[in-house]
C-alpha cells in the first residue's frame, strides 16, 4: 500500500497520518490549552473530517461552530479546495439532499432542501455524509462528524485543525523531478504530470507537449475543469 500522507497538527505541529491525527487531536495538550483561553459566549463545535472520496490523500480536519450553516461549510470547501467556475454543489445527509437553492423534480421524485440550515439541526457525532461539487465533472467528498465539544465562541467560526501535507507527485515524463503541472488529457495516456524541465524540453523540440496545463496543487480537484489553486488558503499550512 502506498505511503500514507501525513498532516501537521495546527496546535502543536506534530505530524500524523489521517487516523493518527484524529486520535491525537482528542488528546493534544496545546489544543486543550487554546480552548481554555477562549472567552466568548458559550457555544458548541463539531469536529469534521473531510476526505476526498477517490483521492484519499486529501483530507482536512476542521472544527466548526454548530450555529454555522451548511452553506457556510459549502463556502469553506469551495474556498480551500474546489471552486473553479461557480458550479453547483450539494450535500446528501441521511438521504436528504441540500442545495444552494431548494428544488423539486417530480419526474425523478427528487426534493431537495436549502443549505440555509444550521449544522446543529442536521449533524450528530458518528454521522457520515456526502458533498459533491460540479455535477458534470464532480469532486466528491465524504464528511464524517468525528466529535463535538462545548466551548466558547472564537473570532472565526471555522478552525482548521489539520490538513494533509502536499502529496509528492513526480513528473510522469522523467520520473525524477517533482511535477509542477498537470495535464487533464494526460490522465488518458499515462502522462498527467509534468515538471518545468520536461515542458521546456518538449517546447524547444516543438514536440508533443500538452497545450492545456493546470498547476499541481494541494486539492482533490487538481487537474479537473479549470481548477487553479486556492487564493484564500496557503497550500501547505
Ligand atoms: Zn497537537
Ligand atoms: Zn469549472
Ligand atoms: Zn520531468
Amino acid at each position: 500500500m502506498a505511503k500514507q500522507v501525513k498532516g501537521r497538527c495546527r496546535c502543536c505541529s506534530k505530524e500524523y497520518a489521517r487516523a493518527g491525527m484524529l486520535k491525537h487531536l482528542s488528546v493534544c495538550a496545546e489544543r486543550g490549552a487554546e480552548a481554555d483561553k477562549e472567552t466568548g459566549r458559550s457555544t458548541g463545535y463539531f469536529e469534521l473530517l473531510i476526505t476526498a472520496k477517490y483521492r484519499k490523500n486529501y483530507w482536512l480536519v476542521i472544527e466548526m461552530e454548530e450555529t454555522e450553516k451548511l452553506k457556510d461549510l459549502d463556502q469553506f470547501i469551495r474556498d480551500i479546495w474546489v471552486e473553479c467556475c461557480g458550479h453547483l454543489s450539494s450535500f446528501n445527509i441521511d438521504g436528504q439532499r441540500y442545495d444552494l437553492e431548494a428544488f423539486s423534480d417530480s419526474f425523478w421524485d427528487l426534493r431537495s432542501e436549502n443549505m440555509d440550515i444550521q449544522l446543529k439541526k442536521v449533524l450528530r457525532v458518528g454521522l457520515q455524509f456526502e458533498y459533491e461539487y460540479d455535477f458534470g465533472s464532480p469532486t466528491e467528498l465524504i464528511i464524517s462528524v468525528v466529535d463535538y465539544r462545548k466551548g466558547k465562541q472564537k473570532k472565526k467560526p471555522i478552525t482548521i485543525l489539520s490538513r494533509n501535507n502536499p502529496p509528492e507527485i513526480l513528473c510522469s515524463i522523467c520520473g525524477e523531478n517533482n511535477a509542477n503541472w498537470v495535464s487533464p488529457e494526460g490522465f488518458y495516456d499515462g502522462t498527467p504530470y509534468w515538471c518545468e524541465e520536461c515542458v521546456s524540453a518538449e517546447e524547444a523540440e516543438d514536440g508533443d507537449y500538452p497545450e492545456f496545463l493546470l498547476p499541481v496543487c494541494n486539492s482533490p480537484r487538481m487537474g479537473v475543469c479549470g481548477y487553479g489553486r486556492s487564493s484564500d488558503y496557503e497550500e501547505e499550512s
